[in-house]
């Protein structure tokens, strides 16, 4: 089965910790060992493993990938939100985390964050726990 949450974002451009959500959905699934494929099915929003104990890291991150891709730019893309597509592109949609007695297997500063690019908007997330001895 898979795990699909909805995280609400409340910005434009916003890096959300979404770790609790996803070590839920490891717990539920019972599973002890393993790995957690994390995917987010959007062209705009992305997830990306980072640090999570200073909210500055992810407002430097946001503040550069802006940089790279300025929201008023000039691009081929005429719906407005190229810079978004960009970006989502550049940070990934998919994360694959290790298990281990039941839990996700990060550093100790490390969280999952969705990264939406053009928000603010409900985005899914889907989570497929994988059994592996
Ligand atoms: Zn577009």
């Amino acid at each position: 089965m898979i795990h699909r949450l909805e995280i609400a974002t409340s910005s434009r451009a916003q890096m959300v910790d979404v770790t609790r959500e996803v070590q839920r959905a490891v717990s539920e699934s019972g599973v002890q060992e393993g790995f957690c494929h994390i995917y987010v099915p959007h062209t705009t929003a992305g997830i990306a493993i980072n640090e999570n104990a200073d909210p500055s890291v992810a407002q430097d991150i946001l503040a550069v990938l802006e940089k790279i891709a300025p929201r008023g730019g000039s691009y081929r893309h005429l719906e407005g939100n190229a810079d978004s597509h960009i970006k989502a592109s550049i940070v990934g949609s998919s994360e694959t985390v290790l298990i281990e007695g039941g839990k996700l297997v990060l550093g100790t500063w490390q969280g999952l964050f969705l990264c939406e690019f053009d928000g603010p908007r409900r985005r899914r997330l889907l989570v497929k726990v994988v059994e592996a001895a």
